[in-house]
């Protein structure tokens, strides 16, 4: 069965496509011909998530799944959350983003954070969220050189290392977008077993 994921992004479409397996075809945007930027402008991650696939489903017609992350900060009340790629400006440059974060955050002992995934999926016609989370702490200065994003000044609870610290297989055994993804995939795969014992989902 074809499935619409709602991203350009060849990393994450790698990623997913090995977690989905063989029942489902794992289509880009650009694998059918919708090259443009998709607006991000609602004030929630849901929202953003649902919005991206709501947009390809009207489109198209397909069963279809978005994504939207941000990194949520208990000292900044959520923020940078929705506005993460964003945060220092419209230029979505990583290392502006960081310089902002530890500034805002330079006097204040609470440090605690998480990063936060969110899977809109659009399937046979009904709407489904997913949602995967990994708690930590943001240090006072960069560590590491892997990853991306705010990963290098990220330590997440009960590891001594930033996700820039890690190396890929050890960041997605805990990390949000691989959490939010797991359930994706057990509701597809559960619904993969229904298809062939001919059950009723
Ligand atoms: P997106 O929704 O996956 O595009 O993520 C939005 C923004 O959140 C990115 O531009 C990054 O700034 C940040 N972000 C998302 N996932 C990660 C991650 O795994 N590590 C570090 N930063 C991330």
């Amino acid at each position: 069965m074809n499935i619409v994921f709602a991203s350009n992004n060849l990393h994450k479409i790698r990623e997913i496509n090995n977690v989905l397996g063989n029942s489902f075809k794992l289509l880009s945007l650009s694998d059918i011909n919708m090259e443009e930027d998709i607006p991000e402008n609602e004030p929630t991650l849901e929202g953003n998530a649902l919005h991206k696939a709501r947009f390809i489903h009207l489109a198209t017609g397909m069963n279809v799944f978005a994504d939207d992350t941000g990194l949520e900060t208990e000292a900044l009340n959520g923020e940078p959350g929705v506005h993460s790629a964003r945060f220092a400006g419209e230029n979505k440059d990583p290392q502006a983003n960081i310089d902002k974060l530890l500034s805002l955050l330079e006097k204040k002992t609470n440090r605690k954070a998480r990063f936060r995934t969110v899977i809109a999926l659009i399937f046979e016609g009904k709407e489904y969220l997913f949602e995967g989370i990994v708690n930590g702490e943001i240090i006072s200065e960069r560590r590491g050189t892997s990853g991306f994003g705010y990963d290098p000044v990220f330590v997440p609870e009960g590891k001594n290392s930033t996700f820039a610290e890690m190396d890929l297989d050890e960041k997605n055994k805990i990390s949000h977008r691989a959490r939010a993804f797991a359930r994706l995939k057990a509701f597809l795969s559960a619904y993969g077993r229904e298809e062939e014992t001919g059950s009723s989902f």
